[in-house]
């Protein structure tokens, strides 16, 4: 007989995107092409050898300061973890107890329903609506914590600022605001922070950093949110290396400011080569494109790409199996995807185009 708690042997585990062995260009976990920025190999080299025999600075405290700083609030209103996922897991671990119940989109970062799940939460889901817009049963879902990453994970799309304003006001719980693409779209929630005491705003270096090996993200809240969500958190949870990165990225606004521009100005490249070639591309804000490619279809295109060298995502969920997410990568890597794309999609005997057009669910 089982030991485990019933809750996980229920539980369906979280999926990353895959990583098989070889020397394949990953364009499947929206990870940055661009290497980090040079100060951050030069702060991982500075490190002597009681910066690995010695335990980091459980508070961060030089980490939180840089961090406040750039996002424009006291080091009281900022904890750090490993990655933004361990943000969840304080979030989670913060305020849901068994049978409580968490909102979410559909489609999203799965992470939530399963981090929920972990701690014995439900979860109810709110199917986003045409073009990939918020229900209104979103507004005021009588839940615990309300979970929305802005660009959305998987669609890329955009919620405004007044939306975010509305969801804070409306929700009876925490609202957490998943900024993890935001540096792409140019857009931040934490100006709102000052009118909502219930807004958690997430941000990561993974993605506009290129720091997704070392894990370090940040929650960013009311002081008295953020020093309780610090009790629950790992007590030595952002390792030396990662803070020293952490620091030395975020003192390079300049070089962030420049990889994420080039990204965008790829994304928006892509996606046109993507429309010219009959795919059905999602608007996006963020470092993906969401796109339904033409015949052989989406699941199948996978494969050919990966054994080609080439690794998209690919989810088999009902809104997103035709579809496939793909990351943005640096020109070259692209134009040889492009050049894959074409030998699949168009030269294939028996293919045919679908409409072309935006997809609107
Ligand atoms: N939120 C969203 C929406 C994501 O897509 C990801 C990346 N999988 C994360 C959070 C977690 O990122 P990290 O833990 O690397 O900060």
């Amino acid at each position: 007989m089982t030991r485990f708690r019933e809750q996980i042997v229920r539980l369906k585990a979280y999926e990353p995107g895959r990583q098989p062995p070889g020397r394949l260009v990953k364009l499947n976990a929206n990870e940055n092409p661009y290497p980090p920025a040079p100060g951050v190999l030069e702060a991982l080299a500075a490190l002597g050898p009681d910066d690995v025999r010695l335990y980091p600075d459980a508070a961060a405290r030089l980490l939180r300061a840089r961090a406040a700083k750039v996002f424009g609030v006291t080091p009281a209103q900022v904890v750090a973890g490993n990655g933004s996922d361990d943000i969840l897991t304080m979030i989670v671990r913060s305020f849901l107890d068994p049978g409580d119940r968490i909102a979410v989109v559909d489609p999203t970062y799965t992470l939530y329903e399963t981090l929920a799940a972990i701690q014995g939460a439900t979860t109810t889901v709110h199917p986003l609506g045409p073009a990939w817009s918020l229900p209104a049963s979103f507004f005021g879902a009588a839940v615990k914590v309300t979970f929305l990453p802005n660009p959305n994970a998987q669609t890329g799309t955009l919620f405004s600022r007044r939306e975010l304003d509305r969801l804070c006001a409306s929700a009876r719980g925490m609202v957490v605001i998943d900024e993890a693409y935001a540096p792409f779209a140019g857009v931040t929630a934490v100006p709102l922070l000052r009118e909502h005491g219930n807004l958690i705003v997430m941000r990561t270096l993974s993605k506009s950093h290129s720091l997704a090996g070392l894990r370090v993200g940040f929650g960013i809240g009311r002081a008295e949110i953020i020093a309780g969500m610090t009790k629950v958190k790992d007590s030595y949870n952002v390792s030396v290396a990662g803070q020293a990165a952490a620091r030395a990225a975020l003192d390079a606004a300049a070089y962030t400011s420049k990889t994420v521009a080039a990204l965008v100005k790829t994304r928006t490249w892509f996606c046109r080569e993507l429309d010219a070639r009959g795919w059905c591309v999602v608007p996006s804000s963020a470092n993906f494109l969401l796109a339904e490619p033409p015949a052989p279809g989406a699941a199948a295109l996978m494969v050919l790409l990966e054994r080609d060298g080439y690794l998209v995502r690919y989810f088999t969920t009902p809104r997103l199996h035709s579809m496939l997410r793909i990351s943005m990568g640096t020109d070259a890597q692209m134009r040889g995807l492009l050049a894959c794309i074409d030998r699949w999609c168009s030269r294939s005997p028996g293919v045919t185009r679908p409409r072309n057009g935006r997809r609107v669910p």
